[in-house]
């Protein structure tokens, strides 16, 4: 199978083909589909699987379908991720696949850093969110975020996100999105916490185990 046929746009295509990436993964080529026909996912993912570009490639898809008035961006895309190093990582992944893509702005946000240039950042106007959970909900209740009209949510890694103790963040973060929105839940292992958290989050999901 090639990257042809999944249905992403040009400009993305054209970034996967520069990173010398010639076949899908087996996880891209399950996820990508379903998520660009708007399915929520529930997915079985290891680092190094490729599940990055997995739910980046057709979310920059999605977003550079919806028009938007850049003068009023506002956080369409929220990546929650247990850590700053995949927090970096993910952001770059956006970056790099997006470079093509009219100019899509994304805000990492993480703690152990001074909150003021986040800020700065996300009053600016940000279209994408990669966060880690406990500094996100600083930027809730300090109201410097707007999570409002947020049309995706991704959680990454979510199996660490509950091993490291971030699911009350993780709840209340959620409590601020809007209802009407696509989920994509990825983790490494299946706990009974997970199975929990994945039965209240998630929407007829599409399940891949790779
Ligand atoms: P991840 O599982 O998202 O951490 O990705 C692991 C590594 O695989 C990253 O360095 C990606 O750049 C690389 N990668 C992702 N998709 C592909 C692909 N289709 N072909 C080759 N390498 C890839």
């Amino acid at each position: 199978m090639s990257f042809d046929s999944l249905g992403l746009a040009p400009p993305l295509l054209r970034a996967v083909a520069e990173q010398g990436y010639t076949t899908p993964t087996p996880i891209q080529q399950r996820a990508v589909p379903e998520i660009l026909a708007g399915r929520d996912l529930l997915a079985a993912a290891q680092t190094g699987t490729g599940k990055t570009a997995a739910f980046t490639l057709p979310l920059l898809h999605r977003l550079s379908a919806e028009a938007v008035d850049p003068a009023h961006r506002h956080v369409r895309v929220l990546v929650l991720v247990p850590t700053r190093e995949l927090a970096v990582q993910v952001e770059d992944s956006v970056r790099t696949y997006g470079q093509g893509l009219p100019a899509l702005r994304a805000a990492l946000i993480f703690g152990g850093v001074s909150i003021k240039p986040q800020i700065e950042t996300l009053r600016r106007g940000v279209d994408i969110v990669v966060a880690t959970p406990g500094r996100l909900l600083d930027h809730v209740q300090q109201r410097t975020v707007d999570l409002s009209r947020v049309g995706y949510l991704v959680l990454d890694e979510a199996d660490r996100m509950l091993d490291m103790g971030f699911i009350r963040d993780i709840r209340r973060v959620i409590e601020k999105l809007p209802s009407r929105r696509q989920n994509l839940l990825f983790s490494a292992t299946f706990s009974p916490d997970i199975r929990k958290l994945a039965e209240g989050l998630l929407h007829n999901p599409a399940t891949i185990d790779i």
